[in-house]
């Protein structure tokens, strides 16, 4: 009698980036029916209906940082106009009807899901997408993020942020939003909670040069963006120190911290952020700052000293697709020393351990369940420019 077999996908490709070591030449993926890597084998060594594809074979995505609830301000605010008009668009458009921010969410999450994402670290401000992020096939941390310039409100802020928290399934955290937002009060708020709760912590760093020159010397365009917006900063001092220099003595010292964009980070606010904590993560958004800014991180900065390097695609407030692809092509196109190995590991296994996801997610190896993309056309070790991403698992 013939014996049914499980049914056990194998896929085999040019290469399988695992990605740990060298990319694997015709090696063979066996997973079960749900996923789960079963087997890496060479291709002779495995029986039975092979796949065979042409490219290379990747993990699912990790999308260290995104706002899904921005995803109805797809193509509605001007590129290259700086951060502060950004932030004073976002604050204009954010509240248009909350059918359509919901829609737009829901597509935006499929929309990941489609282009290889299996996690996010993604910041909320409000209830938004709770029920989307419970719902998706992504696995989302969801980083309730707290805003307040204003000393006097920062118990409020807190409660509001905790209160907002309990809405969340999933892993969950609170965290500042940047250090032109945050009060100090609200920072020790911070501190105080870290102390005894794990939070996992993201802040936006130096994404413009005004970050800088408000911390600096109190001048730039921040200080018409606190009148626009009638916040009085009389008692804010400048410590001529860049504005990563300032907050990072504020910030907790427990937790593990993705600081994100990174655009104007200096040499200096690298070395001292390695010096203060060894659990450093930065997220370059690069789509996001060439969308913003229309300028790049100092990417080379970043490689001398093997620091924890992810990637994320922003909101699609500030950027065309949510596609981590498409953030690899535009660092590798820019940064002409950069490999598709190492910037495939940024997109994969140090986002998942950033966002202690690493268990199951960020590389192929058997026990986990990680997901399979394939890249097509690939060559020469690398993407090209038709390259794209197919979702196998
Ligand atoms: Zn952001």
């Amino acid at each position: 009698m013939h014996q049914l077999q499980p049914y056990m996908p194998k896929f085999t490709a040019d290469y399988i980036y695992t990605p740990k070591g060298s990319p694997l030449p015709n090696a063979v993926v066996v997973t079960d029916n749900e996923g789960k890597i079963l087997s890496i084998n060479r291709h002779n060594d495995t029986d039975g209906d092979v796949q065979r594809l042409k490219g290379a074979i990747v993990p699912g995505f990790i999308n260290a940082h995104c706002h899904l609830e921005l995803s109805h301000l797809h193509q509605q605010i001007p590129q290259g106009e700086g951060l502060i008009a950004f932030v004073k668009n976002v604050l204009a458009l954010r509240n248009i009807d909350e059918e359509a921010q919901l829609q737009a969410a829901e597509t935006a999450d499929k929309l990941m899901y489609q282009n290889g994402i299996v996690a996010v670290g993604d910041i909320s401000n409000t209830a938004l997408t709770t029920q989307i992020k419970a719902q998706s096939n992504i696995k989302y941390h969801t980083f309730v993020e707290m805003l307040g310039f204003d000393d006097g409100k920062a118990e409020t802020i807190f409660a509001n942020a905790l209160r907002l928290q309990s809405n969340f399934s999933g892993q969950t955290s609170l965290v500042p939003h940047a250090s032109y937002t945050v009060s100090k009060t609200l920072f020790a708020l911070l501190n105080t909670y870290c102390q005894t709760n794990a939070n996992l912590l993201t802040i936006h760093n130096q994404e413009s040069p005004q970050e800088n020159l408000l911390y600096q010397n109190k001048t730039g365009s921040f200080l018409d963006l606190y009148h626009y917006l009638g916040i009085n900063i009389d008692s804010f001092e400048p410590q001529n120190k860049t504005s990563l220099a300032t907050i990072l003595p504020l910030l907790p010292t427990q937790q593990k911290k993705l600081l994100v964009h990174n655009t104007f980070t200096n040499i200096a606010d690298i070395a001292l952020a390695n010096k203060i904590s060894d659990e450093i993560y930065w997220c370059f958004c690069p789509n996001a700052n060439l969308y913003i800014e229309n300028q790049l991180p100092p990417i080379p900065q970043f490689l001398d000293n093997n620091f924890n390097l992810t990637l994320g695609t922003d909101s699609l407030a500030s950027n065309h697709t949510l596609c981590m692809l498409t953030e690899m092509r535009t660092l590798l196109k820019h940064f002409t020393n950069l490999t598709f190995a190492q910037v495939l590991q940024w997109a994969t296994l140090n986002g998942a351990q950033f966002l202690g996801f690493d268990d199951n997610l960020g590389s192929i190896t058997v026990g986990k369940k990680p997901g399979l993309n394939l890249i097509t056309n690939f060559s020469n070790g690398s993407i090209t420019p038709q390259s794209e991403v197919v979702k196998l698992i």
